[in-house]
């Protein structure tokens, strides 16, 4: 198969680059790759591979808490962190849409939550934080209680 030219790269209006390469495919040929708006990866590793290995998106941190682990102790670890990517060649359906992968605790991952899954998913954490207020305000009278008991 012969390769078309690589166009050059081009300006969106509004002055976001366009960013565009062309993909070697591992089965043969090769794809004129374009970046969606949003899209903060790096595309290093993806100048070949298989058609369907190419994600855009982009990754948001969340607060580090100490979690502690029997081999290593209280170390802080990030929570709450994720990432929105679309995969535009997965033979998922949900994947060729822009879901997002919550991390609720590194290396733990939700996938493929549609906008309402992550709603969904946001309005149980904050009703959980509402429970952990309950909780605050209950554990500081008890350890005020507590106090209060020391010689
Ligand atoms: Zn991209």
């Amino acid at each position: 198969m012969p390769n078309p030219p690589v166009p050059p790269a081009t300006v969106r209006s509004g002055n976001a680059p366009v960013r565009s390469w062309v993909r070697r495919i591992t089965q043969g040929g090769q794809l004129t790759e374009t970046c969606p708006p949003y899209c903060t990866d790096t595309h290093f590793n993806d100048d070949s591979g298989a058609v369907d290995d190419l994600t855009h998106g982009f990754h948001f941190d969340g607060p580090e808490l100490p979690l502690f682990d029997s081999e290593q102790g209280s170390a802080p670890v990030p929570v709450l962190a994720g990432r929105v990517q679309i995969s535009p060649y997965s033979i998922s359906q949900r994947k060729r849409a822009p879901h997002l992968v919550l991390e609720p605790v590194q290396d733990e991952v939700i996938e493929n939550l549609s906008p309402d899954e992550f709603a969904e998913i946001i309005s149980k954490i904050r009703a959980q934080c509402d429970v952990l207020d309950e909780i605050h305000a209950r554990f500081v009278a008890i350890h005020a209680e507590w106090t209060e008991t020391l010689p």
